[in-house]
């Protein structure tokens, strides 16, 4: 495929398609990776076209044991570097001095502040350095993500271009390539998560619960995103939750 005016949106093409069309596009490119199933896909998918590609992930500081093995595991199959992305020491000293360990827990806006300062303010220095970054989301996910492009460019960081191969793919067709292709995946998968972030805001999901109702589960009528990709605040028709 040759390359494409970035914000073209293009549909049809095969998530392979999409990202050999990022790499042929665009000089400086960041898999930007949860460790969630969709990224066990992207970054396999990568490897096959790619082989020095850069992922960034963030280590927010409360992430499960598990993600840490994970990125091991994942370091070690595809012998790539990983840029594991911290945040502020001083930032989130400041934060804790002022609203606790677990802040999180006592209201949204405490939730939203920590995902800003854990999440969104490492990602958002660290794409300073991109042309593009490639994300896992899919619009099955969630009503908040419905309406998923494969290609946009984003705004919030600096108008460099977002590009979400997986967009229209079904949880299934995610495990159908994981086990095809014997791709690593994260552990807590085999314990009931359906969905995983950090350890003190996600739990497993029973039968038939949304796929991201284990995130900040204790929260009614709020946005189940932490601000890296969507807005956190406002009307969600049909709450994830
Ligand atoms: Fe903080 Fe929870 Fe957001 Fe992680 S998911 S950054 S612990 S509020």
């Amino acid at each position: 495929m040759s390359a494409l005016a970035q914000d073209e949106i293009l549909v049809d093409e095969s998530p392979e398609e999409l990202l050999r069309w990022a790499y042929e596009t665009f000089a400086r490119v960041a898999v930007v990776a949860s460790f969630q199933a969709e990224s066990s896909v992207i970054i396999d998918m990568v490897s096959k076209i790619r082989p020095d590609f850069r992922v960034l992930t963030l280590d927010t500081g409360r992430l499960p044991q598990e993600t840490h093995d994970m990125i091991d595991r994942v370091r070690d199959r595809y012998q790539i570097a990983i840029d594991v992305l911290q945040p502020d020491p001083a930032e989130v000293k400041d934060m804790v001095d002022t609203d606790g360990t677990n802040l999180f827990y006592r209201s949204p806006d405490l939730r939203r502040r920590c995902c800003e300062v854990r999440k969104s303010r490492p990602l958002e220095l660290a794409l300073r350095g991109y042309d593009a970054w490639i994300t896992g989301l899919r619009r099955e996910q969630s009503v908040t993500r419905a309406h998923v492009q494969t290609v946009t460019v984003d705004r919030e960081h600096g108008g460099i271009s977002k590009v979400a191969p997986l967009a229209s793919w079904s949880k299934a067709q995610v495990w159908d390539y994981i086990r095809a292709n014997e791709v690593p995946y994260h552990s807590l998968y085999e314990s009931g998560y359906t969905s995983i972030g950090c350890a003190p805001c996600t739990r497993a999901t029973a039968q038939g619960e949304d796929e991201r109702a284990g995130r900040w589960w204790w929260e009614q009528n709020e946005v189940k995103e932490c601000g890296l990709h969507f807005p956190t605040r406002g009307e969600v028709e049909g709450n994830a939750s």
